[in-house]
């Protein structure tokens, strides 16, 4: 595995270079293809240049594969945030003002960056998120460029203005965006705040998850390279309880985007309520998987699993919950037993993020033993044959009950319970039955048997009969799965704020 540290702090000084020049170096033996990772720079990018940080702290990445350094960035205060802010808010008038089509033509060469830049993209958060490199390629490198391009037109058609009555109504950008963003899809939720940010005419400071720092300063490099004028986009890396809060503090913010735990969450949105500032949050899941009586049983079984154990059961929207009638249930268990085994941990299965996530996945897989549910594939031991790396089995749970921590709790790692339902109404309460309602899935016999149970879901995206994800369909949670729709054009709305004239 390559190993290495961040450039020197003098050298990361400095205007903000071409994409061609950013730091590459040696290649990621886990991605096969030998693409050049980024590596990190000891700096942060605030008013269009690279800079040393105010102090002198920094995070090493690790690849969590591997459990070895293979980057470092700054650990960025409240300091660098309040210059990365006045940065932002001086960049604001004129950004608001440049014409969408210009906005969208600076979005649109940030896309074909992002494009030519796929493979570096997708080795360098296979590295330091672990996913294997085929995942990474397809789904980290893929999803941001194509929610990137669908900003470029969107604010290029978008329309800021229209009359209603004896009024015209303006849609104007709500101003400095504080962005706050997890590990988990760690490009794509860059981009699904940042595009449509951007897209409005806001400016923003972005602070990245500190496990994932790499691609955060990759796309960065992207953003300059594709023409954004300086201070429009600014990055802080650094700790969330340093500097992450420090932006959600910041008076000079006036929109917090923020996506994590319901944890942070809460204790975010009481911050900005506080200052009556507006407010995005993206939280978490524990979204079921509704098979109906008459649904093509393995298919619902198989396409779950997938979803599930898809970038090791990191998704915040994954159908973590299969719920099956009675009469299938003891089938669906012996296909789910099955299919899990496909899931070899090391090869299609990455590992989760950190020894810390790995430990807390262990825990549930414990408690839900304690609990009483039935272990049918994996468990919570150290898969075998892998010296190294954050590993768990992937895990599927029989005879789970509803009201069990294992049903309840968001657990992001590999692991499904399958849950008996007895008719359509025990299923609804089922699949209602959380604090959470962030997406789902329903499978019937027809489409619009499944349209019709969907509709009571209480959650704010449902996938029918094994529909394709849309990167341009609302995606946001009911309940406590958060406050806010990203991606599209509610996505852009998030960032607009609107002023009616009279005549
Ligand atoms: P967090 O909510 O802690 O992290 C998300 C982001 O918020 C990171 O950038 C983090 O920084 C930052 N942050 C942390 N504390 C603060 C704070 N006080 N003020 C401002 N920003 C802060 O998630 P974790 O990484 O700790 O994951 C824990 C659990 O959260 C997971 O097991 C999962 O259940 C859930 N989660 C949900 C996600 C989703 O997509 N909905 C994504 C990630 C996690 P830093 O990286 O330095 O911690």
């Amino acid at each position: 595995m390559a190993q290495g540290g961040g450039t020197d702090r003098a050298d990361a000084a400095g205007g903000a270079e071409p994409a061609e020049d950013a730091d590459r170096a040696g290649d990621v033996d886990q991605a096969g293809g030998g693409a050049g990772i980024h590596r990190g720079r000891e700096a942060v990018f605030i008013g269009g240049a690279w800079r040393p940080a105010a102090t002198d702290g920094t995070i090493d990445v690790v690849n969590p594969a591997t459990e070895q350094v293979i980057g470092r960035v700054p650990a960025g205060t409240a300091q660098d945030v309040d210059a990365a802010v006045t940065a932002a808010r001086a960049a604001l008038p004129g950004w608001a003002a440049t014409p969408p089509d210009e906005r969208a033509a600076v979005l649109g060469a940030a896309r074909d960056l992002l494009a030519a830049r796929r493979e570096e993209i997708a080795a360098t958060v296979s590295a330091e998120l672990g996913a294997p490199m085929a995942f990474a390629t397809a789904v980290h490198a893929d999803l941001p460029t194509a929610v990137m391009a669908s900003y470029a037109e969107l604010a290029a058609a978008h329309p800021f203005e229209e009359r209603v009555g004896n009024s015209r109504v303006l849609q104007e950008p709500v101003g400095v965006v504080g962005a706050i963003t997890p590990w988990n899809y760690p490009l794509h939720q860059i981009v699904a705040k940042v595009a449509p940010a951007l897209a409005a005419g806001c400016t923003v400071v972005l602070k990245p998850a500190e496990d994932t720092p790499l691609v955060a300063q990759l796309f960065t490099d992207i953003l300059a390279a594709a023409g954004l004028p300086a201070g429009v986009f600014n990055l802080v890396t650094g700790l969330g309880p340093v500097a992450g809060q420090a932006l959600a503090e910041h008076p000079g913010v006036d929109l917090v985007s923020f996506t994590g735990s319901t944890a942070v969450g809460r204790q975010i949105g009481a911050t900005a309520g506080a200052a009556v500032k507006r407010v995005a949050l993206e939280l978490g899941g524990k979204s079921a998987n509704v098979i109906l009586p008459g649904a093509d049983l393995a298919r619902a079984v198989n396409v779950g699993l997938a979803n599930v154990f898809a970038n090791s059961g990191q998704t915040c929207s994954a159908w973590t919950r299969i719920l099956v009638d009675a009469a299938r249930y003891d089938e669906a268990v012996a296909i789910a037993t099955a299919s899990a085994a496909k899931y070899v941990p090391g090869d299609r299965l990455g590992p989760v993020v950190n020894a810390k996530q790995r430990d807390r996945v262990r825990g549930y897989i414990r408690r839900g033993v304690d609990e009483g549910a039935r272990i049918v594939a994996g468990g919570p031991d150290a898969p075998e044959g892998l010296e190294a790396g954050y590993y768990v089995r992937p895990t599927v749970f029989a005879d789970v009950e509803p009201a069990m921590a294992i049903a309840q709790e968001e657990i992001f790692g590999p692991v499904v319970v399958m849950i008996r339902y007895e008719d359509e109404e025990d299923a609804l309460r089922i699949a209602n039955g959380t604090v959470y309602g962030l997406a789902g899935a329903v499978w019937g016999a027809d489409e619009e048997s499944a349209v019709a149970f969907a509709r009571r879901m209480d959650t704010g995206q449902v996938d029918i009969n094994g529909g394709r994800f849309n990167p341009q369909a609302p995606f946001g949670g009911y309940k406590q799965s958060g406050v806010g729709r990203e991606l599209g054009a509610h996505g852009l709305a998030e960032y607009l704020q609107t002023k009616s004239l009279q005549f």
